[in-house]
């Protein structure tokens, strides 16, 4: 059975077909630009990568494409061959826990959180539509980044507040790439051969996430209201004092959105470093001596370990700490100096064994009081599992 597994960002839209139950992947790609000069996507298949310029006007172009170039690949001979399309949608709110079958109540619910995910929903929204025109036989499944998270306790996931700020405005912790995190999750109940595994997620990517995992559910995590919120990232600040907001508003004439715009999009990595928001340019620039740089980096690596500090306690006893996503996997210099950070809880790096980029690898010593592993992320195959799930 073929299976769309689909992430549409508010230019792009990401795609990978897979065989179900096999989870081969038989295709995948990326539509960039789209509504921007210059728009082109690229395709994967059979070891080759195609790019092709194209005019993309919106996201339901991308789609149009998408079906064309599926049956020209021979992907699929009739789009009734593909039985679901699973959509990431970054905000369920506190609505849904599981991945869902996407009806009009579906529909309205990700339209209503608008306003808690103003550069997301939209956007994944636009996916669903489009694939609802272009492919309408296939059930369309929901598979929502805030669900996994959704099993905290109300005392990780309250704010110290007037109560009714979280019963009428909905303000609380809420948490996302939460299907990363139940990925890295289930991979570890596999390989640990057990279900109620007590974990540290490290997900470091271009935005950066932790949960603790209890019990194998989200027990909390370094993410609050938005997903500016938590560690240092490349374009975010992460977590800073509210009250630096009015005070920077007051003191430069910047207005609300030019200062919010500021902490999502010249912040984090870049803002310190004012090199890059990528983390090879600033490692680049840590090896040419660039003070910069090498601040912009202690900063990333801090407030990780000082988070991982924090979420291992209340756990008692961790079974592992696992690194994921761009940094987490790719990173030699991070995950050493992370786990350095953490050597006053008797984790102890293997420098050997994290010599490597991208596979599955313990990389701490066997003394180690704490495991550590690189653990590849896999959320295309996360939402093809859940939609393939609910396929009648
Ligand atoms: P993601 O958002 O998960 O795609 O991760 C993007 C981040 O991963 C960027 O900051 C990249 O610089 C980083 N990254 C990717 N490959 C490497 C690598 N080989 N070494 C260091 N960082 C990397």
């Amino acid at each position: 059975m073929i299976i769309l597994s689909i992430n549409a960002g508010s230019s792009s839209l990401k795609f990978t077909g897979f065989d179900m139950p096999s989870e081969k992947v038989l295709i995948s790609g990326v539509f960039e630009r789209i509504g921007i000069d210059g728009s082109f996507y690229t395709i994967k298949l059979n070891g080759e990568k195609i790019k092709k310029e194209v005019e993309l006007k919106s996201h339901e172009d991308a789609v149009r494409i998408l079906t064309e170039e599926l049956v020209n690949y021979n992907i699929v001979k009739d789009l009734s061959e593909i039985k679901g399309v699973g959509h990431r949608v970054v905000h369920g709110g506190d609505k849904y826990a599981d991945s869902i079958v996407i009806d009009k109540n579906v529909t309205d619910t990700i339209r209503e959180l608008f306003h808690l995910a103003p550069l997301h929903n939209p956007a994944n929204l636009m996916g669903i539509e489009a694939f609802q025109e272009y492919i309408p036989e296939a059930t369309a499944v929901a598979v929502f980044d805030t669900g996994f998270p959704q099993s905290m306790p109300e005392e990780n996931y309250l704010y110290a507040v007037p109560y009714e700020w979280y019963e009428k405005y909905g303000v609380r912790r809420y948490a996302f790439h939460g299907i990363s995190h139940q990925y890295i999750t289930e991979y570890m109940q596999k390989f640990l051969g057990k279900e109620n595994v007590n974990l540290i997620t490290c997900h470091l990517g271009n935005g950066s996430t932790i949960y603790s995992i209890k019990d194998g559910k989200c027990f909390d995590t370094s993410l609050s209201f938005s997903t500016n919120s938590g560690l240092v990232m490349g374009t975010r600040s992460g977590d800073i004092d509210p009250f630096v907001v009015p005070y920077v508003m007051k003191e430069s004439g910047m207005s609300m959105e030019e200062v919010l715009n500021t902490l999502n999009k010249k912040s984090g990595l870049l803002g310190v470093s004012g090199v890059s928001s990528d983390s090879r340019d600033i490692e680049d620039g840590i090896k040419e001596g660039n003070e910069r740089c090498i601040l912009a980096q202690k900063l990333f690596v801090n407030r990780i370990v000082g988070y991982i500090a924090k979420l291992c306690c209340p756990l008692k006893k961790v079974d592992a700490i696992c690194f994921a996503g761009g940094i987490g996997e790719n990173s030699i210099m991070t995950r050493k100096q992370i786990i350095e950070g953490l050597s006053s809880l008797g984790v102890e790096l293997d420098e050997e064994a994290n010599n490597v980029r991208g596979e599955f690898k313990l990389i701490t010593k066997e003394g180690s009081k704490i495991p550590c592993y690189i653990v590849p992320t896999d959320e295309e195959v996360m939402i093809a599992r859940d939609t393939y799930k609910l396929i009648d």
